[in-house]
């Protein structure tokens, strides 16, 4: 996707969160968007730096710098939506555009990308864009929301649901 579009991803999606995390709407959902949303910005940007140095798709677009900045998260304790960003960066782009990612350069070259998704240039790159935040979102909701009804009863999911709340 283009610049303009993934902003929109991070701006949708640090909106998304705090509706989601926080369903009441209260205030808290309001703090928790005002929150995330520099970082989730800033990460759904991140990865495309490397228009200007590297190897487009291939430099920042690997499972490396997905691990990298979550490994911020787990050592040092920073940059917590930054790499919720990112990764909503490589699903627009490996979902919504036609270009697939080199997902484990250096090692590996190859492009990998789903049958579908629109030229970054199209006119149908914005639609493609919000409909894929909004389906992250969604895939969110379900996780936090529906999924723990599905276990049976008896199976101590706590520590997961804490896991997930916390992301
Ligand atoms: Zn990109």
């Amino acid at each position: 996707m283009n610049k303009k579009d993934h902003i929109l991803n991070g701006v949708l999606l640090a909106v998304g969160l705090g509706i989601v995390l926080h369903p009441a709407g209260d205030l808290k959902a309001l703090t928790t968007i005002v929150e995330v949303f520099v970082p989730v910005v800033l990460g759904t940007m991140l990865p495309d730096i490397d228009t200007e140095f590297g190897r487009h798709r291939k430099t920042l677009h690997n499972v490396f710098v997905i691990a990298a900045l979550y490994g911020y998260v787990v050592y040092f304790g920073n940059l917590e939506w930054v790499w919720v960003g990112a990764l909503s960066h490589f699903l627009l782009d490996m979902v919504g555009s036609k270009r697939g990612l080199a997902l484990f350069y250096p090692l590996w070259d190859r492009e990998f990308a789903f049958p579908f998704g629109v030229k970054t240039s199209s006119g149908y790159a914005t639609i493609a864009t919000v409909v894929i935040t909004v389906l992250e979102l969604a895939a969110l909701a379900a996780a936090l929301y529906w999924v723990p009804t599905l276990i049976p009863s008896g199976i101590d999911v706590t520590n997961a649901t804490q896991a997930v709340s916390l992301l």
